[in-house]
């Protein structure tokens, strides 16, 4: 037993910039993604798992937790994030699963295609997919949003999950899950997110729509809705520099949380044992936020 508000890194935070899509190696502190702490129980025994932006933050955590749950993973990423995702594949082949790492850019949909049916190659199957791949930029006002960003952003966070998930469905058999990474965004878009926010709205509505869909084919689809984490998409442009030392101390637990501590629902809403739950949003906010 331990106190939650006590865990981890608490605010402020030192100042920190990296280029962008930064790297959790260089981080301070390093986030932690369960590498030390995860224990599975065979949760997900035998199970295909594709997780984008799999190398870093939230979906390096969901990637840790599915290994030690007996899933073999196969990770999205960047070329330029090769560092972080080596990583990942090492922490995946060291909880004796199989490991395949898909670089790319999801904004392209003929890679989209391709990562599907690598990963389809690859795994020798598809039954689970998390669609957590994001781009998160802040800009003070709409005028500073340039047509070049917008497009940026819907590309990867909504074009990209559109065409993953359509190349996926044909692969998935009956008892699979989709999981897309939305935000507490959805419900409080703050000042800074305009174009990230309506993404991640988005994300919600589209999962609550497929989920009415894929039902028919046995295929359960859900969101999970994150408050502040502490990941490199927040050191890489996505937080003014006041808002990132000050990370997460607007929240009741004072803190932001680490991408270990929200690995538990991405392994959750994979596993059959949440066979009734789908269309549904699961937010881990630390005390703000909805669904
Ligand atoms: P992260 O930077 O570790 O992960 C985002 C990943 O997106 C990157 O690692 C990168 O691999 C991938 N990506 C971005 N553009 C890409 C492209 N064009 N092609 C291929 N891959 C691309 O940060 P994170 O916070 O773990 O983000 C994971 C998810 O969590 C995102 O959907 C994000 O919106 C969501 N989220 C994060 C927070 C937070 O506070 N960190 C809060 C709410 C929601
Ligand atoms: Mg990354």
């Amino acid at each position: 037993m331990r106190d939650p508000t006590q865990l981890y890194a608490q605010p402020p935070f030192k100042e920190q910039k990296q280029p962008w899509p930064g790297l959790a190696r260089d981080m301070e502190p390093r986030p932690d993604h369960g590498e030390d702490s995860y224990q599975g129980s065979n949760r997900l025994a035998g199970r295909k798992a594709l997780i984008t932006g799999g190398d870093s933050g939230i979906g390096r955590a969901a990637a840790i937790a599915y290994a030690r749950e007996g899933a073999d993973v196969a990770i999205n990423y960047l070329p330029d994030e090769e560092p972080d995702a080596q990583a990942v594949v090492e922490l995946i082949r060291q909880a004796g699963r199989k490991a395949v790492a898909l670089p790319g850019d999801i904004r392209d949909e003929g890679f989209c295609r391709r990562l599907i049916d690598q990963a389809v190659e690859q795994l020798g199957g598809l039954d689970i997919l998390v669609n957590n791949a994001a781009r998160q930029q802040s800009h003070a006002s709409i005028l500073d949003i340039s047509n070049e960003q917008f497009d940026w952003t819907l590309k990867t966070n909504l074009y990209a999950m559109f065409w993953i998930t359509k190349a996926a469905v044909p692969h998935m058999p009956p008892g699979s899950a989709i999981i897309n990474t939305s935000s507490v965004t959805t419900y409080d878009p703050p000042v800074n997110l305009l174009d990230y926010s309506m993404t991640k709205a988005g994300i919600v509505n589209f999962s609550k729509g497929l989920a009415k869909q894929l039902i028919e084919k046995g295929v359960r689809v859900n969101a999970v809705a994150p408050g502040p984490f502490w990941t490199p998409l927040q050191v890489a442009g996505g937080q003014t520099m006041e808002n990132l030392k000050t990370f997460g101390k607007d929240t009741p637990m004072g803190r932001p949380g680490q991408p270990a501590e929200i690995a538990p629902l991405y392994v959750q809403l994979a596993s059959t044992e949440a066979s009734y739950v789908t269309g549904q949003v699961f937010g881990a906010s630390g005390g703000n936020g909805q669904p």
